[in-house]
C-alpha cells in the first residue's frame, strides 16, 4: 500500500474534563489505543481546538502515521448544536455559542468534520459495539443529568430537524415529591424525567428522605456529610442492602422504566441500552428489575412482547458496553462511513 492510499478516520469525544479519541481504518476497525487529553472547553473553543489537534497527533504518532492520513473526523460536543453551530452554552465557555465549530475546526485541520452532541455519539458507540445488531437502539444514560440518543434501524443517528431531538431528560413524568409538588429541573421546567433520574435528583431525594423521622438514626444522618457526599455514598449503602438506599434506587429505577415506556411508545427502538455510572454498579441486575417493573406498569403489551410469540420480546434491555470510549468510537465509525 502506498502512502497515498492510507486512510484513517478519527472520533473525537469532547467532554467536560477530558477529550477521548479513537482512530479507525477504512473498514471501521480500531487502530491503536484510545488517546485521552485534557479538555479545555471552559477556556474557549480555540484552546479546545489545540487539544483536539494534540489528540490527532498522538493518535497518529502511535501508529507511525501523520495527521494528513486522517481523511475524516467525527466530533461530538457536550452541548446542543445544529448544522455545526453550538446553540446552547451548557458547560462550555461563552465564546462557543453561535459559532460554526464544525466548519471552523475543519478549516483549521484541513479535514472534513461531522459534528453532533455527546448523547448521539455514545448511542452510536453502543450500536457499533454490537456488531451484528441492525435494529434501532435507544441509549438512556443518567449522570449528573439524564442524556441519551437514538440510532435508527440500519445505523443512522436521529438528530431531529434542528439537532435538538432526544432531550429525553426533559420529557415530563407524572410523579410528585412528598409535598405534592412536581420537582424543579435544572432546565427551569418542573416534572422533568431528569428531576428523578440523575445525580442531581438523588441529592434532592436523599435529603428529603433523611428528614423523615424514620431515618433519624441512619448513618447518613450522623456527622457532617455534604449532600453531594451523601448521594455519592448511597451506592455503597445499596450494595450492602441498606433499606433507605434500596428504597431510593428502587423508586428511581421504577420511574426510569415508566419514562422509558413512553420513549419506546414513540420510537419503538427494539433495544434500550442503559448507560452512565449505573452500568458499573454491583447491584445493577437488581436495578434493572426495578426499571422493568416501571416499564411493565406503563408499556403496552405489544411494546413488551410479540402477540404471536410471548418469547419474542419487542423491547429488550441491555447495559451499556462501550464504557467511556463509546462516544469516540461512535464518532470514528460515523466519520469512516461518511468520508470514505
Ligand atoms: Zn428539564
Amino acid at each position: 500500500m502506498t502512502s497515498q492510499e492510507i486512510r484513517y478516520y478519527a472520533g473525537l469525544d469532547v467532554g467536560g474534563t477530558t477529550i477521548k479519541s479513537i482512530l479507525v481504518d477504512g473498514t471501521g476497525n480500531q487502530i491503536g489505543e484510545m488517546v485521552e487529553v485534557a479538555s479545555q472547553v471552559k477556556d474557549g473553543f480555540e484552546a479546545t481546538f489545540q487539544q483536539l489537534s494534540k489528540a490527532l497527533e498522538l493518535l497518529t504518532n502511535q501508529i507511525d502515521a501523520t495527521v494528513t492520513d486522517v481523511k475524516g473526523i467525527g466530533l461530538d460536543v457536550p452541548a446542543p448544536s445544529s448544522d455545526g453551530v453550538i446553540w446552547g452554552q451548557a458547560n462550555l465557555a461563552a465564546n462557543w455559542v453561535g459559532k460554526n465549530i464544525r466548519d471552523t475546526f475543519s478549516k483549521k485541520v484541513g479535514i472534513p468534520v461531522f459534528m453532533t452532541n455527546d448523547g448521539n455519539a455514545a448511542a452510536m458507540g453502543e450500536y457499533v459495539t454490537r456488531h451484528k445488531h441492525f435494529g434501532g437502539l435507544l441509549l438512556v444514560a443518567p449522570g449528573t443529568g439524564l442524556g441519551g440518543g437514538l440510532v435508527l434501524p440500519g445505523g443512522k443517528i436521529y438528530e431531529g430537524n434542528n439537532g435538538l431531538a432526544l432531550e429525553i431528560g426533559h420529557i415530563s413524568v407524572p410523579f410528585r415529591e412528598k409535598n405534592g409538588e412536581l420537582p424543579s429541573c435544572t432546565c427551569g421546567l418542573k416534572g422533568c424525567t431528569e428531576a428523578w433520574i440523575s445525580l442531581v435528583a438523588l441529592r434532592r431525594r436523599v435529603e428529603i428522605e433523611l428528614a423523615d423521622p424514620k431515618w433519624k438514626d441512619h448513618p447518613l444522618n450522623s456527622g457532617e456529610l455534604s449532600t453531594e457526599e451523601k448521594a455519592f455514598r448511597l451506592r455503597d449503602f445499596a450494595e450492602k442492602g441498606d433499606e433507605l438506599a434500596i428504597q431510593l434506587f428502587r423508586q428511581q429505577g421504577f420511574i426510569f422504566g415508566y419514562a422509558i415506556a413512553d420513549m419506546v411508545r414513540m420510537f419503538d427502538p427494539g433495544l434500550v441500552v442503559i448507560g452512565g455510572g449505573l452500568a458499573e454498579m454491583d447491584f445493577r441486575d437488581q436495578y434493572m428489575e426495578w426499571v422493568k417493573e416501571g416499564f411493565a406498569e406503563r408499556a403496552w403489551p405489544m411494546n413488551q412482547r410479540s402477540p404471536l410469540d410471548e418469547n419474542d420480546l419487542t423491547t429488550r434491555f441491555e447495559w451499556a458496553r462501550g464504557g467511556d470510549s463509546a462516544g469516540a468510537l461512535g464518532m470514528a465509525f460515523v466519520a469512516q462511513e461518511m468520508f470514505s
